[in-house]
């Protein structure tokens, strides 16, 4: 078969397997070339879809996927517990960490880190939370918001001053900090794909997230007794089990993923775009929890505009990586393998012709079973 979008000689599919185009009518499926109903690491979602899951653990199949948010689910129904119970310095300690774990394991999970766990967490996980203590620790000394008992809820008014410090220049210097760790691993040359980048990223981002909490908290958590009776803490908590992590760790990730296209020499306006998306929503949220919080808005409205910030910073990083898996998974040399979303048996060059995932988001166990095919078979070989 001739796909009609890179003209190569391919395997019948229903995607090309070259190049990832969807070989329907264009009536269809729309382009069929962008295919932007078929995301590329994860093809049963739209890539505008903000999918917390598929968005920041991209090489996770279907099932995985599941055992992940069934995980995350019962460790955000651990806080609801502890926090039910009075328990609330244990509440904010599983918040501080549920997150940045269930990333680790991730990381785990798909071997992104190959054959060099320790330096690739050392430079990712580790650097994030090194330079988390530094800047949080800076920034304290040189801001203290919270003095009176080491509360955080106890907001200390509204002032122009503080309102641009916490809403803008804290946000702006953590997101060019913050990729610091990924940008100086030592072994990069052997992570070349934009998919690695983005994970290595988020990496960092959520080892400051936690360093953050932790230190931010730190008086909290000292001075609140064990047990106290539940307050208004349950909006917080959410905020720093779920939405705090989330940003901190796709703002990172948007930003490593740039960095990577750059060093591919496919630095261009999508990606300039993501690194000001990046600072952007990191601004929004900062600054929008700020003011709401100042005015004493309702504490549901500020989760929702942080869910809302959140959400455009997770489709705008599937845009990015759909559109750079597209273009870097495109020359991978036909190989006998098992697709990590539909799991039929293929040959397949960089993309599944079956469901058109792209290979390159494969998990590495995956991707090291790759048995190399010199001849471009006929049949896509369809269990
Ligand atoms: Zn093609
Ligand atoms: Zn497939």
């Amino acid at each position: 078969m001739r796909c009609d979008h890179c003209a190569h000689d391919v395997p019948d599919g229903v995607f090309c397997t070259r190049c990832g185009a969807h070989q329907g009518t264009s009536e269809e499926i729309g382009n069929a070339k962008t295919r932007e109903q078929r995301y590329a690491a994860h093809p049963a979602e739209h890539v505008i879809q903000p999918s917390v899951f598929t968005t920041l653990f991209p090489h996770l199949g279907q099932h995985k996927i599941h055992e992940f948010r069934w995980a995350f689910i019962v460790g955000l129904a651990g806080i609801l517990v502890l926090y039910l119970a009075g328990l609330i310095t244990a509440a904010i300690l599983v918040a501080a960490f549920l997150v940045p774990v269930l990333y680790l394991i991730y990381l785990y999970e798909a071997q992104v880190y190959r054959d060099e766990p320790a330096t690739v967490l050392g430079f990712t996980i580790g650097g994030g939370i090194v330079v988390g203590i530094v800047v949080t620790v800076l920034e304290r000394v040189l801001y203290h918001p919270f003095q009176d008992a080491g509360n955080p809820l106890v907001n200390a008014g509204i002032s122009i001053g503080s309102l641009l410090l916490l809403g803008l220049v804290l946000p702006v210097i953590q997101e060019v900090l913050k990729p610091l760790p990924a940008l100086f691993l030592p072994n990069r040359a052997d992570f070349p794909e934009t998919v690695d980048g983005l994970v290595f990223g988020i990496a960092s981002g959520l080892g400051f997230s936690l360093a953050e909490t932790l230190i931010v908290f730190s008086g909290a958590l000292t001075s609140l007794t064990a047990h106290v009776e539940p307050a208004n803490w349950i909006y917080e908590l959410l905020t720093l089990a779920v939405l705090q992590p989330l940003l901190q760790g796709s703002a990172t990730g948007m930003i490593v993923a740039t960095l990577w296209r750059y060093r591919r020499g496919r630095l261009g306006g999508r990606e300039i775009g993501g690194v000001a998306m990046a600072v952007i929503a990191h601004v929004a949220f900062s600054l929008g929890t700020q003011l709401m919080n100042d005015t004493s808005v309702n504490a549901l409205f500020v989760l929702a505009w942080q869910a809302v910030v959140v959400g455009a910073l997770l489709i705008y990083i599937r845009y990015v990586l759909h559109h750079a898996l597209l273009e870097e998974a495109a020359h991978m040399g036909y190989a006998e393998t098992i697709c990590a979303n539909c799991h039929m048996h293929i040959v397949a060059s960089g993309f599944c012709p079956n469901c058109g995932m792209a290979l390159t988001a494969a998990p590495n166990s995956i991707k090291r079973g790759r048995r190399p095919r010199k001849d471009a078979p006929a049949a896509s070989g369809d269990a």
